[in-house]
C-alpha cells in the first residue's frame, strides 16, 4: 500500500515537472511554472524520505542526516539566489548545477561499493556512467563558474590540447568497457573518476569567458543525463522523469542558443569567438567613424515628439540596473500619447530570457516585450530607436559582412528607423569584442554615460516638458 501511495506521488510529482517545464516557456507563468515544479519535487522528497521501504520491507533509518542536509542546502541556496545580481545570474546557474553533477557522481561512488562479483554489466555500466558524466559536469561547471565570476583568466589553449582531451576520452571509454565487463576493481573506478574529474576542466579551461552560457546549458544537459542513471539504478522513477527532462531542455536550449547566435555547437566548443578583450572590429582593423554624441535634453526632445518609440535592451542595461528607470520612462512617454515597445533579441544579455526576466522585475507589461521575428518590420516605421546597453545585437554587420565574426546571426534592425539612440559608456565593443559600425551611421546619436545616470537624466528632462 505505501509502495503504491510513493508511486502516485512520483506520479504526480513528475506531471508537474513536465507542466511546469511548460509554463517557463512564456513570462506570464513562469513564476508559477518553476513553483509547480519545485512544489512537485519537495513533496516526492518528503514521500521518498518517509514512504520508502526497500526490497526487505525495511524503511530509512537515517532521517536525521538527511533532514540536516536538506536544512544546510535550504539556508545556503536561499540566501545565495536571494543575493545574487542579476548579471551574476549564469555562474550561480553553473554552481548549482556543479552540485548537481557532484551528486550523482557521489551516489555512484557510493553505490560502486555495493556491487559483487555477477553483478550485470548493465548495473554497472548505470554506476560508471553516472560517475563519468556527472564528474565531467560538476568539474566543468565549477571552472565555468570560475571564469565567469572573474577568479580564473581566460586561458589559451596550451599546445596538445586536443590530443590530450582526445586521448582522456580514449581512456575514459576504455576503462568503462572494462569495468562493464566484470571487473569489479575499486583502484580502477577511482583512475575513472580522477580522469572524468580532469576532462571536465580540459574540456571548459580553453572556451573563452563569454561563450560560458552555452557551456553551462550543455552541462547542464549532461547532469540531467546523469541524474537520470541515478533513478535507472534505484528504479526510481521520479528522478528518471526529471532527469531526461533535464538533459532534453539543456541540449535543446545548447541548440536554441547556438542557433540564434548562427553558429554551431563545434565552434561555440571549439572556435575562438567572445575572448574578454575589446579587440576592434569585422575582423579588420578598427575603421574611422563619424560619431554624433547627444545629451539627454536632446533625446528627451526627439522622443517627447516622437509617434513610435522602440526600446532595445541589452547586457548593458542589466550591469546597470536600469530597469526601473526604463519603465518609468516608458510610462512617461505613454503618458505623452508616444507608442513604446521594447524589441528582445533571443541572445540579448548573457542568458537566454535574461532580457524578460530583468524588464518583468520592473513590471513591464509582458505584451510589450516583442520577439525579434516580429519586430524588425516595425522599425522602419518607428521614429526612434533607444538602445540601451545593446551592442552585438544591433550591428548591421552581422547581416552584410561576411568576415565579421557575427556575420550571419540574426540582429534587430534598429539602422532602419528614423533615429537611433545608443545609449552605452564609451566605444567600447561588447561580447563579440568586436566595433559596431552602426555608431557611425548617419541617423545614429550616441549618449554617453551609464545606463541608469542617463536614463534618469531622460527622465528628468521629459518630467519638466
Ligand atoms: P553586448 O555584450 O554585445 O553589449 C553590451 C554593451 O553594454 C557593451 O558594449 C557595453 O558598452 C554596454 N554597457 C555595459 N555596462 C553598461 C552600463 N553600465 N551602462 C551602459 N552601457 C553599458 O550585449 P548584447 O545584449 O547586445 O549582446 C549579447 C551578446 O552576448 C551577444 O553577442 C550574444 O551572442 C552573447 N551571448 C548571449 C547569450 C544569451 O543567452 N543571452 C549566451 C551567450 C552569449 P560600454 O562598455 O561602452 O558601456
Amino acid at each position: 500500500m505505501q509502495q503504491h501511495l510513493l508511486q502516485i506521488i512520483y506520479l504526480l510529482a513528475s506531471v508537474s515537472f513536465i507542466i511546469g517545464l511548460k509554463m517557463l516557456s512564456g513570462p506570464k507563468t513562469a513564476r508559477q511554472g518553476n513553483f509547480l515544479a519545485a512544489i512537485g519535487m519537495g513533496i516526492a522528497i518528503v514521500a521518498t524520505i518517509f514512504l520508502y521501504v526497500n526490497e526487505k520491507g525495511v524503511p530509512l533509518s537515517n532521517q536525521l542526516w538527511i533532514f540536516g542536509g536538506i536544512a544546510i542546502g535550504t539556508v545556503l541556496g536561499t540566501l545565495s539566489a536571494k543575493r545574487v545580481k542579476m548579471t551574476a545570474m549564469p555562474q550561480m546557474v553553473s554552481l548549482f548545477n556543479g552540485m548537481g553533477g557532484a551528486c550523482a557522481a557521489a551516489i555512484s561512488l557510493v553505490e560502486f561499493g555495493h556491487l559483487h562479483e555477477g553483478s550485470a554489466p548493465g548495473h554497472i555500466f548505470v554506476i560508471v556512467a553516472g560517475l563519468v558524466i556527472g564528474s565531467v559536469s560538476f568539474s566543468g561547471s565549477i571552472i565555468a563558474y570560475a571564469k565567469l565570476q572573474e577568479i580564473m583568466k581566460s586561458t589559451k589553449k596550451l599546445p596538445g590540447h586536443n590530443i590530450l582531451t582526445a586521448g582522456l576520452l580514449l581512456g575514459i571509454a576504455g576503462l568503462t568497457t572494462y569495468l562493464c565487463v566484470d571487473h569489479i576493481d575499486a583502484s580502477i573506478f577511482y583512475i575513472l573518476f580522477v580522469l572524468s574529474m580532469a576532462y571536465g576542466i580540459l574540456f571548459v579551461i580553453p572556451i573563452g569567458g563569454a561563450d560560458m552560457p552555452v557551456v553551462i546549458s550543455l552541462l547542464n544537459s549532461f547532469t540531467g543525463v546523469a541524474a537520470a542513471f541515478g533513478g535507472f539504478l534505484y528504479d526510481n522513477q521520479v528522478m528518471q522523469t526529471g532527469g531526461i527532462l533535464v538533459g532534453s531542455a539543456g541540449t535543446f536550449l545548447t541548440v536554441l542558443m547556438c542557433n540564434a547566435m548562427n553558429r554551431s555547437l563545434t565552434n561555440v566548443l571549439f572556435g575562438a569567438f567572445g575572448g574578454s578583450t575589446a579587440s576592434s572590429g569585422g575582423g579588420g582593423a578598427k575603421t574611422e567613424m563619424n560619431i554624433r554624441p547627444t545629451n539627454a535634453s536632446d533625446v528627451a526632445m526627439i522622443m517627447h515628439y516622437a509617434q513610435k518609440v522602440i526600446i532595445v535592451p541589452g547586457y548593458g542595461l542589466a550591469v546597470a540596473q536600469a530597469q526601473h528607470v526604463i519603465h518609468e520612462m516608458e510610462m512617461l512617454l505613454e503618458k505623452n500619447g508616444v507608442t513604446v515597445k521594447y524589441a528582445i533579441h533571443p541572445v540579448a544579455g548573457r542568458m537566454p530570457g535574461h532580457m524578460n526576466v530583468l524588464l518583468a522585475e520592473s513590471n513591464v507589461a509582458y505584451d510589450k516585450l516583442v520577439e525579434m521575428e516580429e519586430i524588425n518590420e516595425e522599425f522602419a516605421t518607428a521614429d526612434v530607436v533607444y538602445v540601451v546597453g545593446a551592442n552585438d545585437v544591433v550591428n548591421p554587420a552581422a547581416r552584410h559582412d561576411p568576415s565579421s565574426p557575427i556575420y550571419g546571426m540574426p540582429i534587430l534592425d534598429v539602422d532602419k528607423a528614423k533615429t537611433v539612440v545608443v545609449s552605452k559608456r564609451s566605444m567600447a565593443a561588447g561580447y563579440a569584442g568586436i566595433e559596431n559600425e552602426l555608431f557611425g551611421y548617419p541617423n545614429c546619436l550616441m549618449l554617453f554615460g551609464d545606463a541608469k545616470k542617463t536614463l534618469s537624466e531622460v527622465v528628468a528632462e521629459l518630467k519638466a516638458m
